[in-house]
């Protein structure tokens, strides 16, 4: 796909609107302000908040244009990429008439935005090796598909995708691949964002709430062609990013050091789990991780999380997820947490036992 025709993709409609001009966003750079009708006085807070923040997020663009070797231009910003996904859905899909694709199983936000839009869900599964099939993704590849989501490292699988498919993809499909690189600071991979020249159909999407540290935020990252990130400009919310939020973003890309050694520090305890959790007796099989949880199977998903929750130990059931029948998806955590988490899991495996030795004797003293 080229770049001159990424335009098409936009709804009719949306080409048409012209970007609210909120009050902060005419003029910039000091001044008396009287203009968005702020309290001039102060805040009722410690901290003054009581000016509109930077609809634009220059500082944040900036900064992450920089780390990444792309132009600000190059850069989106959203309340969390819940709200990312949401908007280019909004601006590429046509209610009951545009479609997006997913590799399922995945991520459930791609859906749940599509859902609450009236917009269709093509659904392809991933092969047992939670690979894309790509054979089958090009079969299923019709002109109404605006969007399609890929997630590398997956959630919740933990696995990178096959690169080579992802580029099968792009060059063969008329719309835009996500990429949803959530995970990609816990992996060996290098991130898609060097690539985004290459491909204009290629969006990346990153976000604090991981290997930062700062899911509190809300602050997640597009990185895509300029016409792509305009469109999103276009729909956003005016102040869509708090001023807390941008304050403490860019306190945090000044220590990336920091974000470097909490990295580590999860991958040693990722390591430790893994070898504990494989060498367990409840535990099937531990899926190779890329990310900072694993996909564990066990023999009775349902049962072993109900558990778990009575011990105050919270993972994710994931039973219903397409081929992920009997597993859970359990975070890496602290090395006390993960502690707590194969004390349970000893805990367990004695309950079962009594379990299934009161069953014994109750069958024989029946017989
Ligand atoms: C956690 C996660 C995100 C992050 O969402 P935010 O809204 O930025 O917190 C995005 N994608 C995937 C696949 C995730 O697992």
């Amino acid at each position: 796909m080229e770049a001159k025709d990424l335009k098409s993709l936009f709804r009719p409609h949306i080409v048409k609107i012209k970007s609210y001009s909120s009050a902060r966003s005419e003029y910039k750079g000091k001044g008396v302000f009287l203009d968005a009708n702020e309290n001039s006085l102060g805040s009722v807070a410690e901290i003054l908040y009581n000016r509109y923040p930077d609809p634009y997020q220059d500082e944040i663009k900036k900064m992450l244009a920089a780390l990444n070797g792309v132009k600000p231009e190059n850069v989106f910003i959203s309340n969390g990429s819940d709200e990312a996904i949401d908007y280019l859905i909004r601006i590429t899909c046509e209610p009951f008439r545009d479609k997006i694709l997913v590799f399922e199983p995945t991520f459930g936000m791609y859906e749940s935005s599509a859902t609450i839009n009236n917009i269709d869900i093509v659904k392809i599964p991933l092969n047992s090796q939670f690979q894309i099939n790509i054979e089958k993704a090009i079969e299923a590849i019709t002109d109404d598909i605006k969007i399609i989501f890929i997630c590398s490292p997956n959630n919740p699988t933990g696995n990178l995708i096959n690169s080579e498919d992802i580029r099968i993809l792009m060059n063969s499909f008329e719309g835009i691949v996500v990429i949803d690189e959530a995970y990609v600071d816990f992996s060996d991979a290098n991130s898609w964002i060097s690539q985004i020249e290459t491909y204009p159909n290629l969006m990346v999407l990153q976000t604090f709430s991981k290997a930062w540290g700062l899911a509190a935020l809300r602050v997640g990252v597009f990185y895509g062609h300029p016409t792509l990130i305009e469109g999103l400009t276009l729909i956003k919310q005016p102040y869509n990013v708090s001023g807390y939020s941008q304050k403490v973003i860019i306190e945090a890309l000044k220590n990336i050091e920091v974000k470097n050694r909490l990295v580590k520090e999860i991958k040693l305890r990722k390591a430790e789990l893994e070898e504990e959790l494989k060498l367990h007796k409840v535990v099937k099989k531990v899926y190779p991780s890329d990310a900072n949880f694993f996909l564990v199977k066990v023999e009775n998903a349902n049962d072993l999380y109900k558990f778990l929750v009575s011990k105050q130990i919270i993972v994710r059931n994931r039973h219903t997820a397409p081929g992920c029948e009997n597993c859970l998806r359990i975070t890496v955590g602290s090395k006390e947490d993960n502690q707590l988490l194969i004390k349970a899991l000893d805990e367990y495996t004695l309950v079962e036992k009594a379990i299934i030795k009161a069953d014994n004797e109750e069958s024989t003293l029946s017989r």
